[in-house]
């Protein structure tokens, strides 16, 4: 039941560049692939083509092993969910549901069996009845993946499905999209420029930036192991620091961070720290700070405290460094109230890990 996308290109008219360029990705059968990049990187306009909506300038797309780059979208066996509801104003949720049906013109009895277990499926029971205007916007998408489901697609596609809630039904509804997925394993591709979202809900990320795939692979992989300094810093919220390879290391504003021999020096060095990947810690005092900064560990320097925001467990701190630079680390609440730290006070600052790109290659 897997999709695949090869050598998708699409430029529309009067457009000054392609949507997207030569896109090649794998949604294998049974799990949930996300597409995942920024407003306008392309997404929506790869799902649409595999939905038969759009159609490619070049390339191909194969669903179970058949190519249906030349078949029409009704014949795809996919289901669909946009981001806005879409559902028929003038119809109640049953009938929504059972759209695809009728239009296929499936016995009565049959249509109504599958609307009730399809109510139920989406934890919906009982509420055939009602209108769209008289739900929630999670219940209208529960409504919305139902009708997808009717028609019992190969395929599910979904775009951007939980971008019109807010915050805690969005959580809500991922959750339950999870569950529903371990119940019908059905291979899913999504849409979306939400990295939690991509990275707590599927099994595989595709990274896409202004119409090219950067990355593709598990989860964990796209997180620790960023293939490009686009999925470094989109990714994750790294802190981004810039400087330059100077004796073989890369000097990046207070820090210096090691490289593997090799690296040419004067290159520009790019290096991306995650905000729970550095450790902080009080100064014990500065004479000894200062030389330990200098002499034994250069990933470390000294910083300012500028700001502590509590949030839930976690606390956001942001830090001055010597360069100017401001830095965000991210810790939990027990870990600074042990510390005993606050607003003002002076630190060392360890970074424990960090992703160093010297003129675009990952080192
Ligand atoms: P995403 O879903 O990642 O936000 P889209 O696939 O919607 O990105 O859009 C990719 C690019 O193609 C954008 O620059 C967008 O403006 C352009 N685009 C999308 N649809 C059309 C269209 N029907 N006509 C012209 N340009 C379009
Ligand atoms: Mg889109």
């Amino acid at each position: 039941m897997s999709v695949i996308g090869r050598g998708l290109s699409k430029r529309f008219a009067k457009a000054a560049r392609p949507a997207i360029h030569s896109v090649d990705f794998n949604a294998p059968s049974g799990s949930i692939t996300t597409l995942l990049g920024p407003s306008g990187s392309g997404k929506t306009t790869v799902l649409r083509i595999v939905a038969g909506l759009e159609i490619a300038d070049a390339g191909n797309v194969s669903i179970v092993g058949e190519d249906v780059t030349a078949v029409p979208p009704e014949r795809r066996g996919v289901g669909m969910v946009f981001q806005s509801y879409a559902l028929f104003k003038h119809m109640n949720v049953a009938d929504n549901i059972a759209f695809g049906l009728s239009v296929r013109k499936e016995p009565k009895d049959a249509i109504k069996a599958r609307v009730n277990e399809l109510l139920e499926l989406v934890q919906l029971d009982g509420l055939g009845d009602r209108w769209p205007s008289q739900l929630s916007g999670g219940q209208r998408q529960r409504v919305a993946l139902a009708r997808a489901l009717a028609i019992r697609p190969r395929v599910l596609l979904l775009d951007e499905p939980f971008g019109a809630l807010d915050a805690r039904v969005r959580i809500e509804l991922r959750d339950f999209l999870r569950r529903l997925h371990d119940e019908t394993h059905l291979t899913t591709l999504m849409v979306t420029h939400d990295q939690d979202e991509a990275l707590e809900l599927s099994h595989h990320v595709v990274v896409m930036n202004e119409g090219r795939v950067e990355q593709a692979g598990a989860p964990h992989d796209i997180y620790d192991h960023p293939a490009t300094p686009f999925v470094a810093a989109f990714v994750g919220g790294a802190n981004v620091l810039r400087g330059h390879v100077t004796d073989g290391r890369a000097e990046v504003g207070s820090f210096s961070v090691d490289l593997p021999t090799g690296a040419t020096e004067g290159a520009a060095a790019t290096a991306f720290v995650r905000p729970h990947d550095v450790k902080i810690a009080p100064v014990p005092d500065e004479g000894t700070a200062a030389r330990s900064v200098t002499n034994d560990a250069p990933e470390v320097a000294l910083a300012k405290i500028e700001r502590l925001v509590r949030v839930g467990g976690m606390v956001k701190v942001t830090l001055k460094l010597p360069s100017d630079e401001s830095m965000t680390v991210e810790m939990p609440k027990s870990e600074i109230d042990a510390l005993s730290l606050s607003e003002g006070d002076r630190v060392m600052v360890d970074l424990r890990q960090a992703k160093v790109f010297v003129e675009d290659y990952a080192i």
